[in-house]
């Protein structure tokens, strides 16, 4: 839905700003009107962060690799970025130091445990 606004936005943007007589063609002009309507989008979230609504952390492969493969890897990073509980002190604190090694924060101990995440 958000995107479809976008790409609704963008269409009507574009061949205002060309079209008026005496614009340069090769540099494109914000006039007043194109302006207002950049800043109600702007208010109404219309253009911020519409990237990355999908594809979080793998949104820096842009459009290599296909979208199967980067799902699956989101799904592992999600996990390994995570805080977890800590088995010791029992406060979410628990985070990945290396693969298999996971540092607790408040009371500093370190566990082992998978790879990508303390446990199952
Ligand atoms: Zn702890």
């Amino acid at each position: 839905m958000f995107a479809g606004g976008y790409n609704l936005t963008w269409f009507m943007i574009l061949p205002l700003g060309g079209s008026s007589p005496g614009s340069n063609p090769g540099i494109p002009i914000l006039n007043n009107k194109v302006y207002k309507l950049v800043k109600i989008c702007k208010y109404l979230n219309l253009l911020k962060m519409v990237k990355t609504k999908k594809v979080g952390s793998t949104g820096r492969f842009g459009s290599r690799y296909g979208l199967g493969v980067k799902q699956r890897l989101l799904a592992i990073e999600n996990k390994q970025k995570a805080t977890y509980e800590c088995p010791s002190c029992h406060k979410v604190k628990l985070k990945r130091l290396s693969s298999g090694i996971w540092l607790c924060n408040g009371c500093e101990i370190k566990v082992a445990g998978r790879a990508y995440a303390p446990w199952e």
